[in-house]
């Protein structure tokens, strides 16, 4: 067996330092008690791979780190797995390392809850799923730090996925692909989403991944050895016309994005033209128009291909010039230009923003002594998001339907077997018992909320696993309409009651008889032995003689016309029984 090694502190205290240089004393002990907590806490534990568990641990907080996210997140990330799969505890996490990072933990492990299920059939039904997934991943974390730590989980599960059973390795890369990969690429994090996506494909498609291996390497070949002519020349322009660049250099289509290109035009490898692409980083915006202005001084650009993500960006934040040129050796070539920190941004997206703000705030947060996660980043994103939302024109976009108002107004609750269920805020389980089924809402007789017993009229928290127990033949409760939060369940609930009430009265449904009789004595005996012959009771009787005609009414048990009529017809039988009425009370 391989010789494993246990991955060392220094190895992520310097990559935390190559972007916070200023690391106090504070935050590297945090750093140190959070490795060895998670070194301890699985020290058992391997990984399918045979490596030790904690080496995955501790690459999720590399890859934060790596995203220059902010100590506790990095913290959180060390030990993410601990609740979830070691005897230790999140009120452990708490006591030792205090509520942001419990509140974190806690955070990617309710994610965890989350099961993403391969449907039968590839239909819209699939995409709504999908959207419901992503739209609670982010609304149950409250704190985008958490979907960070999730991705950044993700992807280290998604390079160490050749250790599981292939039907494992197909869910997981349709569910890295379909769920994770999209939110990252609508937070911005283009260079994350690639990756899962590139991570996932080979699981996917095996055949596509076959024939791309074979057929695009020389074209890929081919391509550098181009851009690298071009450079000389580009960078020899760039000079002549004062454009003050900082890198120069190549970006490969990546495969899964190269093969859904190529199912749009017939697996025509000639029909690609941005196999390859140059990348420029430049100073200024200034200096990205500039060196547009020479490319396309250089060679001729392509009419309909020139694109500014600068002037109007896209709706996940992508800001850069794109244009493709017929350039040297009549190679058609696209260029990327962009800053460097639009580029940082591209790479990472909103990563990238909440480290700028957050380096920006930290000082004040301090001061005030205002827990990180409360409110204000959670404004700061949702602002990014609206800001992406204003830019939007495509109503079927993603970000259309996320509104702010999304995660104030919806729930998201998860059922035992990990479907996502989406109802306004304040929701009961009677709420969710009616939205899985009208039965299931009538016969609920008790919930579990994350494996506890609750009180019916307890509210769900976006993310909580709920689980309704039911009684056959029970009946939902009046008191129910004043707590269920939808419409959907008032209504049924209002029906359901309707239907037993009127159950319950035509059961117990009683007739009152008028009878009209010449005054004979002893016909009301007669009367009432025909009535108890034919097995009916007799509630009430009420002879009124102070009428014109002397009049008999009784109250007697009978639930159907029929009844009620064949009974008339034996009265009428006995001798000075005049007229007969009867109605249903
Ligand atoms: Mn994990």
């Amino acid at each position: 067996m391989a010789d494993f090694r246990i991955p060392q502190l220094n190895t992520l205290l310097s990559e935390v330092e190559a972007k916070r240089p200023l690391l106090s004393e504070p935050e590297k002990s945090l750093l140190k008690k959070a490795y060895e907590f998670a070194g301890k806490a699985h020290s058992e534990q391997k990984r399918k791979s045979g490596e030790p568990y904690f080496t995955h641990s501790f690459e999720t907080a590399m890859q934060l780190a790596n995203w220059n996210l902010d100590i506790p997140t990095i913290a959180a990330g060390l030990i993410h797995d601990v609740v979830e799969d070691t005897r230790f505890t999140l009120n452990d996490v708490k006591d030792l390392f205090g509520e942001e990072v419990a509140f974190l933990v806690n955070g990617v492990t309710k994610l965890g809850k989350l099961k993403y299920r391969e449907g039968k059939d590839k239909n819209s039904k699939e995409d709504y799923r999908a959207e419901n997934i992503r739209k609670m991943i982010l609304a149950t974390s409250e704190d985008l730090r958490v979907v960070f730590i999730k991705l950044a989980d993700r992807l280290h599960n998604m390079k160490t996925l050749a250790a599981l059973p292939p039907a494992k390795q197909k869910r997981i890369s349709l569910e890295t692909t379909e769920i994770y990969a999209s939110l990252a690429y609508r937070l911005g994090m283009q260079n994350l989403a690639g990756e899962l996506e590139d991570l996932a494909f080979p699981f996917i498609h095996p055949q596509g991944y076959k024939w791309l291996k074979e057929n695009t390497r020389a074209r890929y070949e081919k391509g550098l050895r181009h851009l690298e002519k071009v450079k000389q020349t580009l960078e020899e322009n760039f000079q002549k016309n004062g454009i003050k660049w900082t890198k120069i250099d190549y970006r490969l289509k990546r495969m899964s994005s190269l093969y859904k290109k190529l199912l749009r035009h017939d697996m025509n490898l000639d029909q690609i033209y941005d196999l390859v692409a140059m990348r420029i980083i430049v100073n200024t915006v200034e200096d990205c128009y500039a060196a547009l202005g020479t490319i396309h001084q250089l060679w001729p650009p392509l009419p309909g291909k020139i694109k500014d993500y600068i002037a109007l960006p896209k709706p996940n934040g992508y800001r850069s010039l794109h244009t493709t040129v017929i350039c040297m050796d009549q190679m058609v070539t696209e260029f990327q230009i962009r800053t460097a920190q639009m580029h940082e941004e591209a790479e990472n997206g909103i990563a990238a923003h909440w480290a700028y703000s957050q380096a920006k705030t930290n000082k004040e947060f301090i001061k005030e002594k205002k827990t990180i996660f409360a409110d204000t980043q959670e404004i700061k994103w949702v602002q990014q998001l609206r800001s992406w939302q204003d830019s939007f024109t495509n109503p079927q976009d993603f970000l259309q339907s996320l509104k702010v108002d999304f995660f104030k107004d919806r729930v998201f609750a998860i059922t035992p077997k990990g479907e996502v269920i989406d109802l306004p805020a304040g929701s009961t389980p009677i709420d969710f018992a009616y939205h899985i089924h009208t039965t299931i809402g009538d016969q609920c007789v008790g919930a579990k909320i994350n494996n506890r017993l609750v009180p019916l009229d307890c509210e769900i928290q976006s993310g909580d696993v709920v689980e309704i127990l039911t009684q056959k033949n029970k009946k939902p409760s009046g008191s129910w309409l004043q707590f269920v939060k939808s419409s959907n369940s008032k209504r049924r609930i209002r029906s359901s009651l309707k239907k037993s009430q009127s159950l319950f009265l035509k059961k117990s449904q009683q007739t009152e008889l008028k009878i009209i009789v010449r005054d004979k004595v002893g016909l009301l005996k007669d009367i009432l032995n025909v009535i108890s012959r034919s097995h009916i009771n007799v509630s009430n009787v009420n002879a009124a003689s102070k009428a014109s005609l002397p009049t008999i009414k009784l109250v007697c048990d009978i639930n159907e016309k029929e009844r009620a009529e064949k009974l008339i017809l034996k009265l009428k039988g006995l001798e000075g029984v005049k007229e007969i009425s009867y109605h249903f009370l």
